[in-house]
């Protein structure tokens, strides 16, 4: 709005129109999927204020969903932080996604068409053409999203509000907790259980899908935290 009153001092910042509310929020979670913000990181409202053009008010708008959706812990008199779930946070975030994802699978095998099928298959083949380029940041964030490409099929709004929270979740918990090198979602698996739902053999997808997080929370160490490396310019970068 009032562009002529942001004067972007620091180095880098390139002058375009203000982001919208949305853009902001899409951003900063984009940031925690690609693994490119640190849990832990101090998210100053000056700062994101300077380097995405908008007002402070609406960069706490931005903050407040985030944390009302975990992904962001807010702490009175402190500011915002990128949230760093504790160890029983994150055994709790695979707790909950073995209840909800198998039944999600089994679900889909029931209703789905050739052409959410092919969908599906396209997802991996972008993942596919992400782990070629070894390009880690699309690897973990198509990862994830291709657990809410299939809550989206379900067309359930309750679930799929449930796992576009799950999803960064995740990639917060992977972030601290991975061991090095950690494959994120294991490449064939998706391959396996789109198979399933091609089939619409439901017990056979449930199955894959528990087997999956099984995996996936496998390649987790809960003995060691990372130290983050805080830089919120990662969320415009
Ligand atoms: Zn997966």
């Amino acid at each position: 709005m009032n562009r002529a009153s942001v004067t972007p001092s620091s180095k880098g910042v390139a002058p375009r129109a203000p982001y919208s509310n949305e853009e902001i929020y899409g951003r900063i979670q984009k940031a925690v999927l690609e693994h490119r913000l640190a849990p832990g990181t101090k998210l100053i409202e000056e700062r994101l204020a300077e380097m995405s053009g908008v007002s402070r008010t609406k960069i706490r708008e931005v903050l407040n969903k985030l944390g009302h959706e975990g992904l962001v812990e807010l702490v009175p008199n402190r500011g915002a932080f990128i949230a760093s779930p504790s160890v029983e946070q994150a055994r709790d975030v695979f707790v909950t996604r073995r209840m909800i994802e198998p039944e999600m699978a089994r679900l889909l095998s029931r209703t789905a068409t050739p052409a959410q099928v092919r969908a599906l298959r396209k997802h991996v083949r972008q993942e596919g053409d992400a782990r070629k380029h070894n390009d880690r940041p699309a690897i973990i964030r198509l990862s994830g999203e291709f657990h809410v490409l299939i809550a989206e099929m379900v067309g359930n709004e309750i679930l799929l509000r449930l796992m576009r929270e799950l999803a960064p979740l995740t990639c917060l918990v992977i972030t601290l907790y991975d061991k090095p090198n950690a494959p994120a979602c294991p490449h064939h698996e998706h391959g396996d259980l789109i198979d399933a739902i091609e089939a619409h053999d439901g017990a056979r997808a449930a199955a894959c899908m528990l087997e999956h997080l099984e995996h996936i929370e496998a390649t987790l160490n809960f003995e060691v935290v990372k130290d983050a490396s805080p830089d919120i310019e990662a969320i415009f970068s």
